[in-house]
């Protein structure tokens, strides 16, 4: 089966055919050097005409080598620059090929000179410049990476938070695509133990009944199958990770929402991303919040309701307060802000109450504490909170946004920690975030540690995970499967196997067991999709979006 994917991967692609590819591998533009990767069979010859007379380095060492124009004799007059040269030779290179790194000084004229230079030192179309991604392609069709490891490459070169780095250097080893092959193995393996049963059930020379055995290939299956949700789950805990955490800010107006985001953002957070909407607003902030993306929407709407005065209650602020409460019910996170010398608005609880439901985590900052003329208010706060809102203790923070200029000095009568409480409630945070993306283990697995490397599961690989989900709870269904860790009854031999009427037992018996072991194909083929190793379109899409970035 793999060597039939291959064959069928070389056929649709440029793949390997037997030219040798080169490319800038550095970022174009002025610097102290650049590195020019080349690829392929000529390597040695390409070495041999640009460094005439002198040894090819020996493999993976660096040598210093004056580079030279090709076909002309070489002379002081025909020296393109002085480079350092490394040889890595086939099969244990990054491409699987013969590899030559060159590395130049990096002037604009230099690099343009070399990379003339190099299709000139074989025959007429031997040697091109490498298509986009075209490297890792022929890492790909020559077994030196899988896909979940090119997806990973790809979100490592994009990562811009300290947490998108770590996810996407976990995805960078093979773990991944080992654990969906151990997966495919184990369907395969109970598939054939079914098919058997439909080849030979008339001999009847089993040590198991055939009851017995359908129950034990469910019993697998069913653990199997605890393991992929729980890979799901972790997978979709990952994306949080690598797509950003959506946080909604509510409150009712002069709450002092604003205000609170520009004492997050600029001292606690730094932007990394803005997208603007249909007119000049920014739908959406990205900030970097103590290495998790966080996104922070609507920002329109949040700057017109803090426009406008405490009585006022205009169509623009009215639409604030919608599009706030409409984007509270899409996010991950939110955060009420309560005026701490206001009551609690009927609608801000009714929303964060209809969050919280949601499993939405809920975190409530109750601002302008400097109002308040005792630390009494802060106990009845809490109360009054905790009752109405539904927020555990540890998610209510007490605060103000009143900047007196001195990021030192605890806000005077405030009674909270320095900076108003500002860093307390943004530590807070930081504990909700990791908590959302923490990786869980399956219950029959107690260690989480190794199930960290599933946070780096992609959404096309988790689309896929459900897809096999699916035909595993088709199989499940058509095998009435015994509850977990139960003894399959001993004397109902047909106990295992789910009937039609009783029309002709045996011979529904056998179509449902075809029909099993054909849901286990399919889950093993929604697995094969995921390292590339099936037969569906999966390879080319999953390579385009890579080269794309
Ligand atoms: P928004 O409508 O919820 O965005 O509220 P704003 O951030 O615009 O704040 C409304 C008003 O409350 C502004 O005049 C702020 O200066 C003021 N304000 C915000 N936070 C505090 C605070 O912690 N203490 C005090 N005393 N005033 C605050």
């Amino acid at each position: 089966m793999v060597g039939h994917s291959r064959r069928w991967y070389h056929n649709r692609t440029v793949g390997n055919d037997d030219t040798t590819i080169y490319a800038l591998s550095t970022a174009p533009g002025k610097a102290a050097i650049a590195v020019i990767r080349v690829s392929g069979p000529a390597c040695k010859q390409i070495y041999q005409a640009l460094c005439p007379h002198t040894a090819l380095p020996e493999p993976r060492y660096a040598a210093l080598r004056k580079l030279y124009t090709p076909n002309e004799p070489p002379s002081p007059s025909t020296v393109l620059d002085s480079a350092l040269v490394l040889y890595f030779s086939a099969p244990n290179t990054v491409t699987g090929e013969d590899l030559l790194e060159l590395h130049v000084h990096g002037g604009p004229a230099i690099v343009r000179a070399v990379l003339a230079a190099i299709p000139k030192c074989g025959r007429p179309g031997a040697i091109r410049y490498a298509e986009p991604g075209e490297f890792t392609r022929r890492a790909f069709s020559n077994n030196r990476m899988d896909l979940p490891q090119i997806e990973s490459l790809g979100e490592t070169l994009s990562a811009t938070t300290e947490q998108q780095r770590k996810l996407s250097v976990r995805g960078t080893s093979s773990s991944l695509a080992a654990r969906y092959e151990e997966w495919r193995m184990l369907l395969l393996q109970a598939r054939g133990e079914l098919e058997a049963l439909i080849d030979f059930s008339e001999d009847q020379h089993f040590d198991e009944s055939p009851a017995v055995l359908c129950m034990s290939v469910a019993g697998q299956v069913q653990v199997l199958k605890a393991q992929i949700e729980t890979h799901v789950t972790n997978a979709m805990r990952g994306e949080l990770l690598r797509n950003g955490i959506s946080v909604g800010l509510l409150g009712a107006p002069n709450a002092g929402k604003s205000s609170l985001l520009n004492r997050i953002i600029g001292r606690e957070a730094a932007i990394v991303s803005q997208e603007a909407g249909t007119t000049r607003d920014i739908v959406e902030v990205g900030v970097d919040l103590g290495g998790w993306l966080v996104k922070l929407g609507d920002m329109a709407g949040l700057r017109r309701a803090g426009l406008i005065g405490p009585d006022a209650v205009g169509a623009i602020e009215q639409e604030g307060i919608k599009r706030a409460k409409q984007r509270s019910l899409e996010s991950d996170v939110l955060i009420v802000v309560q005026d701490a010398t206001a009551e609690l608005d009927p609608e801000v609880t009714e929303t964060a109450r209809k969050c919280a439901d949601l499993g939405i985590s809920v975190v409530v900052a109750v601002n302008k504490v400097d109002r308040l003329p005792n630390n009494d208010s802060f106990a009845a706060w809490k109360k009054k909170i905790q009752e109405s809102l539904h927020v555990p203790r540890e998610r209510i923070f007490f605060i103000s946004c009143l900047d007196d200029g001195n990021p030192t000095t605890a806000t005077p009568g405030a009674g909270i920690g320095a900076l108003g409480g500002i860093h307390d409630f943004v530590n807070g945070l930081l504990e909700t975030f990791q908590e959302m993306t923490t990786a869980l283990a399956p219950d029959s697995e107690g260690d989480p540690s190794i199930w960290q490397e599933s946070l780096g599961a992609t959404e096309r690989q988790r689309l896929l995970l459900s897809e096999c989900l699916d035909h595993l709870t088709a199989f499940l269904s058509l095998v009435h499967s015994p509850p977990m860790g139960a003894e399959p009854p001993q004397n109902s031999p047909q106990s295992g196997i789910s009937h039609a009427p009783e029309v002709n037992g045996e011979e529904d018996e056998a179509v449902d067991i075809v029909l099993a072991a054909e849901s286990l194909r399919s889950a093993a083929e929604s697995l094969a999709r995921i390292t590339g190793r099936g037969e569906g379109g999966d390879v080319e899409e999953v390579l385009g979006v890579v080269f794309e970035k």
